[in-house]
């Protein structure tokens, strides 16, 4: 009996467990196999359950499918199986002079098909966006073991919808992605600014001038967050400018600035970690319009501390996305009112249930709830074509 749990608070039991390392041996057993139902799973570094099966599922286990070549290292564009760990791909394009910008806190055991079926991305998301922006052609195994492929190793097309997006966010619902050809950058060099202010509001409220600097990243905790790292009392800024940035600390005289190695960015990354055993907690991964920073994330603070929430703030702010982490035991456990009522803050400011973690099994009410029917008929027509008799779970 294998037990398999995420970074959630889920675990479960599957009815069987297969790990394949290439298309072959999946294809061979999918079709060998064609009555039972799956779940994909892979780093299990996923905060939304959707790697963990039922107990009528069978686990297909990602973590051992891996190859990576490069296809053109002139132009910086390699392929990677999807069980490569982005720790794995981050130091094979390094060793040939390139950078893969999509570097999760959980990297050396998050898998790329991972962060593809999440739509995952990073501190440096804010200049190169997620790993959707930097995947060129993708292949997947439908559920009948069929090769499908989409996009191209070609920088540019325009031939159509590119449905190599489909699969950007598909969560493990639409196929098992197994491949996909990605581009490289060269992250350039970076000054990193630690900003820090007493007061929560007033340092949200300097986000918009930091972005006129156009970083390269823009990170933020508050004091409650930091308790899990270097217990800082104030809340902070990581600002990251490319080298050759003209930014002078002296213009803003109203908050402590100083220059730090990038090492010091850990301040931020040690909070994900270190809180993982502390309590268990609901990981809520909201993304809103960046001028709602302020009023938003100062209300929903309120909200759950008026309620006696223990609750941490940190995340990506220069996009807009925030990981907002409720605890909650036996005493205090989580219920459908605190969360209707986080929502229904969230909605009033534009916001979103999930910026790059995604729905997984513990967000799915929540997103069916305000999801447009429109995307729900075009994505369970998708669903019908790619996995008409549901052998994979769905969205919906
Ligand atoms: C400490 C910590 C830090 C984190 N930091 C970040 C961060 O900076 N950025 C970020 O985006 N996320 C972050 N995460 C969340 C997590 O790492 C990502 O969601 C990641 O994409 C999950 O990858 P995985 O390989 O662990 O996938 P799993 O957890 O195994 O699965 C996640 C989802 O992907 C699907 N899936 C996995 N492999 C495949 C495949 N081959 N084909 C189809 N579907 C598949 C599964 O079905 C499931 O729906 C963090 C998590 C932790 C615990």
């Amino acid at each position: 009996m294998i037990e398999i749990k995420d970074h959630s608070s889920l675990i479960g039991i599957p009815i069987g467990f297969f790990s394949p390392k290439n298309v072959e041996e999946l294809s061979e057993y999918l079709l060998k196999n064609k009555d039972f139902k799956f779940r994909i799973g892979a780093g299990l570094t996923g905060v939304s359950g959707a790697a963990v099966p039922t107990n009528e599922e069978v686990f297909i286990d990602f973590s051992k499918f891996k190859s990576i070549v490069w296809i053109d290292k002139e132009e910086g564009v390699f392929s990677a199986s999807a069980g490569n760990t982005m720790l794995e791909i981050k130091n094979f394009v390094e060793s040939e002079g390139w950078n893969f910008p999509v570097l999760p806190g959980s990297m050396n055991k998050a898998t790329l098909g991972g962060m593809i079926a999440c739509n995952g991305g990073g501190p440096y998301s804010l200049k190169y966006g997620k790993i959707g922006n930097l995947v060129r052609e993708i292949e997947v195994v439908g559920v009948n073991g069929e090769i499908l492929n989409f996009g191209s190793v070609c920088k540019k097309i325009s031939e159509g919808p590119d449905f190599s997006k489909l699969f950007m966010g598909s969560e493990g619902t639409l196929g098992f992605i197994s491949k996909a050809t990605l581009s490289c950058v060269k992250l350039p060099e970076i000054k990193l600014y630690r900003i820090s202010h007493p007061s929560f509001s007033y340092l949200l409220s300097s986000i918009s001038v930091f972005l006129r600097y156009n970083p390269v990243y823009l990170e933020m905790a508050e004091p409650d967050a930091l308790r899990f790292s270097s217990k800082a009392d104030e809340s902070v800024i990581w600002l990251g400018v490319e080298e050759g940035t003209v930014f002078n600390p002296e213009n803003h005289l109203d908050l402590c600035i100083t220059k730090q190695n990038k090492e010091c960015i850990k301040e931020r990354f040690d909070i994900g970690f270190n809180l993982q055993e502390y309590k268990k907690f609901i990981d809520l991964d909201i993304s809103f319009p960046l001028k709602q920073s302020t009023e938003l994330l100062v209300n929903l603070k309120k909200y759950l501390s008026n309620l006696g929430r223990e609750s941490v703030f940190f995340g990506h702010a220069g996009d807009g996305n925030w990981h907002i982490h409720v605890f909650y035991d036996e005493q205090t456990p989580l219920n459908e009112e605190l969360i209707t009522g986080f929502d229904d803050i969230l909605f009033k400011h534009g916001g979103h249930i999930s910026g790059e973690h995604g729905i997984g099994r513990i967000h799915k009410s929540r997103f069916k709830k305000f999801i447009d029917n429109n995307y729900k008929l075009l994505y369970l027509s998708i669903k019908a074509h790619l996995d008409p008799s549901n052998k994979l779970p769905s969205l919906f």
